[in-house]
């Protein structure tokens, strides 16, 4: 919990219940604001992947009081292990805590860390409504005019758009952004129980398709595989998601071979195709700001995209609290947040076409370690 008391404003809506929204209304409600979120989804669910949880993204989460939950529910490690695709161990990298008390790196299930957030939500008696989005927004002085789509009205001093990559929020207040850029790979992913011989997370190189395994709990895990993106006309149905998967590991050993022979058609398996983008500035407009992959939408390739939604919302808030005016706080957030999720994307987007250009794997680990060093310091 924190010392810090937001005074320039008093009520905030928080368009979005995804891990960064939840961030957002959770850092403000903590601080004094009376925030209030909504979300489309009329479940307010999440999909059943895992996700790694990387040393600052760790660090975020013990910032906004989280990081017990997700040690206990999740699992935290100090190392992860480099192999050939074909299972051959090249080396074991140590990843150090940043900072006293954080664990290196570590993973969870998304709707266990959902749950982790939703139930903090829940205890600081955060308003949610669901089912709901915003049909038009107007700054009107010192706040905003919200339309909502069930035809009801509201006005808050704030409005956070933290409504995904395909953001209303954005498309409705901020019309010098364009969409996300579709970066030529997708992303496969599977949620299953744990490869028994599997004690650390685990990259796969050497391949043209690179691998990767988290460990998400006691017996969970989560896989992942880039590959060239093949534009597709229909959707895969789960046999087909499953029989594809399950070819794609066959040159592979290891713990992703064991993978291979042990999923079955009821685990989870998801294909996407990736896409980026790092808005323009100013990513505020009037009483209305963005925060999340509204704005800084990334690949998977730095697993930070989560983490830096955590850190804009934290940030958002200390700026609030600290700054004269709203104004400034937001200028605040802007330029305190830019280059380091610039950084996030831009190097996430560069070692994605050097895999598709079948780079030397030192020249992708070298951009890598640089960009994972940069993200430990401070946010
Ligand atoms: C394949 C893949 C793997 C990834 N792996 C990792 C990883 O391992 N580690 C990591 O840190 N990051 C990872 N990421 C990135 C991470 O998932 C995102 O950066 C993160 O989920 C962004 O959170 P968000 O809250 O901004 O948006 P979202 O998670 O998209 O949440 C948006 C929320 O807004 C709601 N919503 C949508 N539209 C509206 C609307 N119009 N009105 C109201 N509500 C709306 C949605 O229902 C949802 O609840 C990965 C991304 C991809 C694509």
């Amino acid at each position: 919990m924190t010392g810090e008391k937001i005074e320039s404003i008093a009520t905030a809506l928080v368009v979005g219940g995804g891990i960064g929204g939840m961030a957002a209304a959770i850092a403000l409600a903590e601080r004094g604001v009376a925030a209030s979120l909504i979300d489309l989804d009329p479940d307010w669910r999440v999909y059943g992947a895992g996700i790694t949880i990387t040393g600052p993204t760790l660090r975020a989460y013990r910032d906004l009081g989280l990081i017990d939950q997700i040690k206990q529910q999740g699992a935290v490690t100090s190392a992860s292990r480099v192999r050939l695709f074909d299972g051959t161990v090249l080396r074991v990298l140590d990843e150090p805590a940043i900072e006293e008390g954080v664990p290196g790196t570590g993973g969870i299930m998304r709707p266990v860390l959902h749950e982790i957030m939703q139930q903090r939500v829940r205890e600081l008696g955060i308003p949610v409504r669901l089912g709901l989005t915003v049909s038009a927004l107007e700054t009107v002085g010192a706040g905003v005019d919200v339309r909502f789509s069930d035809d009801t009205n509201g006005h808050y001093d704030l409005v956070i758009g933290a409504d995904s990559v395909f953001s209303s929020v954005r498309e409705i207040a901020f019309p010098h952004m364009g969409p996300a850029v579709p970066t030529g790979q997708g992303c496969w992913r599977i949620s299953m129980k744990k490869p028994p011989e599997l004690d650390m997370g685990e990259f796969y190189f050497g391949h043209e398709n690179p691998a990767g395994i988290t460990i998400c709990g006691p017996d969970s895990i989560y896989m992942f595989m880039l590959t060239a993106h093949q534009p597709r006309e229909k959707h895969m149905d789960q046999a087909e998601l499953y029989a594809t998967l399950k070819q794609l590991l066959a040159p592979f050993g290891g713990n992703a071979g064991w993978i291979r022979d042990n999923m079955t058609m009821d685990d989870w398996i998801n294909y996407r195709p990736l896409a980026a983008v790092l808005q323009p500035r100013p990513w505020y407009n009037g009483r209305v700001v963005l925060l999340g992959d509204a704005v800084h939408a990334t690949t998977p390739h730095l697993a930070s995209g989560a983490g830096m939604a955590v850190e804009s919302a934290i940030v958002l808030a200390q700026e609030l609290a600290r700054a004269d005016s709203v104004n400034a706080a937001l200028i605040a957030y802007q330029e305190r947040r830019f280059d380091r999720c610039r950084d996030v994307v831009e190097t996430s987007v560069s070692i994605g076409k050097l895999q598709l250009e079948h780079a030397r794997p030192d020249q992708i680990a070298s951009l890598m370690e640089g960009a994972l060093a940069r993200l430990n310091l401070p946010f």
